[in-house]
């Protein structure tokens, strides 16, 4: 985990300053396609560290940045960090608000228990992206667990705003199911690799996907799945393959591995060739 801080101290929800006693940690991803944090996180002129803070998150030049006054009190809003894209393109977790304030993320009672966060979401079609983002915020979810005592396992602990808006804890929006089961990741996997690393187990699930694999590596995995499978009862019982090995149509080998297209060729030659012959 990189984390770094940039608390929003023009925003609306920072200078409310509710405090908060957290219970659980609600994980939210953006809804636009931008993994760029400086989008949503920008220091204001005077603000302790700007220049670092500029140069580490890149300049938002477009002024929509969380880090101001929003007029219009139903547009208010503030999460206690974002997870996404520095300016050099790595990975961090920049902290938004103290984690002890609430936060404005949910329009529901887990303002009030939950901190929270924001994944910035790109395409939602880059693996790569997500594996990095995923990773970033299961490290930074086991810091939050750990520094405030909580069972990442234990129910409402840790929700995305999804489940909470299942239960009637917050507004009905739908991250982050839009994203994860894309990749082939879910809530379940993520708080247990929340639990797997605040014991010290390896995150890293679904172990290694498919898109990760050589073709050498996948024709492998399946050959190795394939022989290790038994052919069906009715195979012997039928005696037809018994047979088709005495025949010479196969040396009955390997009978559950797939066939290519030159073994298939060669087999029916010899069915020919044995037809012709008699
Ligand atoms: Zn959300």
């Amino acid at each position: 985990m990189n984390l770094l801080k940039c608390l929003l101290i023009n925003n609306d929800c920072y200078k409310s300053g509710a405090t908060l006693k957290p219970r659980g940690v609600m994980v939210h991803s953006t809804g636009a396609n931008n993994p760029n944090i400086r989008r949503y996180v920008q220091p204001v002129g005077g603000q302790e560290n700007y220049s670092e803070l500029i140069s580490l998150l890149g300049k938002n030049t477009n002024g929509n940045h969380w880090n101001k006054h929003i007029e219009d009190p139903n547009k208010r809003k503030c999460v206690h960090a974002f997870i996404g894209k520095l300016s050099d393109g790595s990975i961090a977790t920049v902290q938004t608000l103290p984690w002890d304030m609430q936060a404005w993320h949910c329009a529901g009672r887990c303002n009030s228990t939950h901190i929270a966060f924001e994944i910035c979401e790109d395409s939602l079609d880059d693996p790569v992206y997500f594996r990095a983002v995923y990773k970033e915020a299961v490290e930074f979810t086991a810091y939050l667990c750990k520094l405030y005592g909580l069972d990442p396992l234990a129910d409402g602990v840790v929700l995305c705003h999804k489940e909470g808006a299942r239960r009637g804890w917050a507004s009905n929006h739908s991250d982050v199911e839009n994203w994860f089961p894309r990749m082939g990741y879910s809530m379940d996997g993520f708080r247990q690799d929340v639990a797997d690393l605040l014991n010290d187990k390896t995150v890293n699930r679904p172990e290694k996907e498919d898109e990760d694999m050589t073709g050498e590596e996948i024709y492998k995995k399946l050959t190795e799945y394939l022989l290790s499978q038994k052919p069906p009862a009715w195979v012997a019982e039928q005696g037809e393959y018994a047979e088709a090995v005495r025949e010479g149509i196969t040396d009955g080998s390997d009978p559950t591995r797939l066939t290519t297209r030159y073994e298939s060729a060669i087999m029916n030659l010899r069915v020919l060739k044995k037809a012709r012959s008699e």
